[in-house]
């Protein structure tokens, strides 16, 4: 169990029941209701993930991991996993560009029009 959700338990406990919470409260079978009243209204928890698209594909597939790990958490009920598009040469985004602006030079390339032609193998 979870030290909030724990924390709830104690709170629906003590305000249900009128006793205070010890430890031998544990062993009661109020307890136990407490604790399922507790899971129902827990809020709903969403994680959001957020990488650039030019991370290592060795890193993302961790990311992607770790996402489904959250997901497996009961108190996780949802995980975003969001991708922000960023030039792999530069670091560029789409809210932060390069100095006196710059465009994606294709539409599947995390490249930008800034280092398109520094980027060896693309010399013009
Ligand atoms: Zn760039
Ligand atoms: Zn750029």
């Amino acid at each position: 169990m979870s030290p909030e959700l724990h924390e709830r338990a104690v709170e629906i406990f003590e305000t249900t029941i009128g006793v205070e919470y010890s430890d031998q409260a544990e062993r009661t079978p109020e307890w136990g209701d407490a604790v399922a009243k507790a899971e129902e209204t827990t809020p709903a928890t969403t994680v959001t993930i957020t990488f650039a698209s030019n991370i290592p594909s060795p890193l993302l597939d961790r990311v992607t991991a770790f996402a489904a790990d959250l997901r497996r958490i009961p108190t996780i009920d949802a995980v975003d996993v969001v991708t922000i598009r960023t030039c792999r040469s530069c670091g560029c985004t789409d809210d932060q560009a390069c100095f006196g602006g710059c465009w994606w030079i294709s539409d599947d390339e995390g490249l930008c029009s800034a280092c398109a032609p520094a980027v060896p193998g693309e010399q013009r």
